[in-house]
């Protein structure tokens, strides 16, 4: 395929997009979006300081937009760019696999920065849940990234015209109906206490323990990642670490938690950190204030008949 030095975006009804623009222009002077879904999205997205846009039409009634996927390859494919940046929601993931699939490149995800390198492309990418960071170079083309979406800034530039291609979108699925996610009402950030549970807990019942030491010393619930994306035993807000909630409390108890660093980053900058955990040797103990050693289920029980508000 005869690769053109262009960058494109392609665009999955979501008009925030200047992050992936400013990113774009970093890699080219022409960008050119390619939008599926509603037209109001294709002209924000062509007031956002895009060189041309391209779109797929106003989607049918129950359309959902992944229905596009192949029109968007084939037109991304037309115009053989030497890159194609989408964003790593769901819908972007569904849009940058088909072109992958099309084009047979593979999908660079998780990237946080491009910047030219000579002729190549330089792609950093946030790995190990964001522990580290890597830097690849793309040597062929095209390259096919899946970067952080939204809005970065006002657009810049006048808008351009929007330019409706041909689209055949599959019919083999139907939107049905969009329901909001339900956000549990937790603000751990601003908690000054916080009691954390891991995987020391025996059973779900057994979190009455431990929302019992919370309310004896005003604390907020929190858990490390198996509680809240394994058993689902607690809500997905309520998980520290890597993947959830960095906060500073200016108490963090970790009960049951063995302190891996997916974990202990979301607490680097908690005031005091007091672990209850029965193994001696658990991670925890090297990066606590206090530690105690023993069993969760005598240990949690006596601080919060010593703690608890006395009438
Ligand atoms: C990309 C990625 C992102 C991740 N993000 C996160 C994240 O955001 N947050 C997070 O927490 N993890 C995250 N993890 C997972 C992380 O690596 C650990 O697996 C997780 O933190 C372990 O949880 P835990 O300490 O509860 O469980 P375990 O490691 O199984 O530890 C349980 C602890 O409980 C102790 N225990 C057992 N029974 C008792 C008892 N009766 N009384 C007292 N103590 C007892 C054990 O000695 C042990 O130390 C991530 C992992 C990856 C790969």
């Amino acid at each position: 395929m005869n690769v053109s030095s262009q960058t494109w975006i392609v665009v999955a009804d979501d008009p925030a997009v200047t992050a992936l623009v400013v990113a774009a222009r970093a890699l080219s002077a022409e960008v050119t979006a390619v939008v599926a879904g509603r037209r109001a999205t294709a002209e924000s997205v062509a007031a956002a300081g895009v060189d041309r846009v391209l779109w797929l039409g106003e989607p049918a009634e129950g359309t959902p937009v992944e229905a596009y996927a192949p029109d968007v390859a084939r037109t991304v494919a037309d115009g053989a760019p030497r890159a194609v940046l989408g964003s790593s929601d769901g819908a972007g993931r569904v849009m940058l696999g088909a072109i992958a699939a099309l084009l047979q490149a593979p999908v660079l995800s998780g990237v946080i920065a491009v910047e030219h390198d000579g002729d190549q492309i330089g792609v950093t990418r946030s790995v190990f849940g964001g522990v580290a960071e890597r830097r690849d170079l793309v040597t062929g083309g095209p390259a096919i990234i899946a970067l952080a979406g939204g809005d970065v800034g006002d657009p810049s530039g006048a808008a351009v015209p929007v330019e409706e291609v041909t689209a055949n979108p599959l019919t083999t699925g139907r939107l049905t109906g969009v329901r909001k996610k339900e956000k549990a009402p937790v603000n751990l950030g601003a908690a000054r206490t916080v009691v954390a549970v891991g995987r020391g807990l025996k059973a779900k019942a057994d979190l009455a323990l431990i929302t019992g030491l919370a309310d004896a010393i005003g604390g907020e619930l929190a858990c490390s990642r198996p509680l809240a994306e394994g058993v689902d035993w607690i809500p997905k807000e309520r998980n520290v670490g890597i993947s959830g909630q960095q906060i500073a409390p200016e108490l963090y108890v970790a009960i049951g938690i063995s302190g891996q660093l997916q974990h202990m980053v979301g607490v680097r900058d908690a005031g005091v950190i007091v672990a209850v955990n029965s193994d001696k040797a658990a991670l925890i103990f090297k990066q606590c204030d206090y530690g105690i050693v023993g069993d969760l289920y005598t240990v949690v029980p006596a601080l919060t008949a010593a703690l608890a508000p006395k009438p």
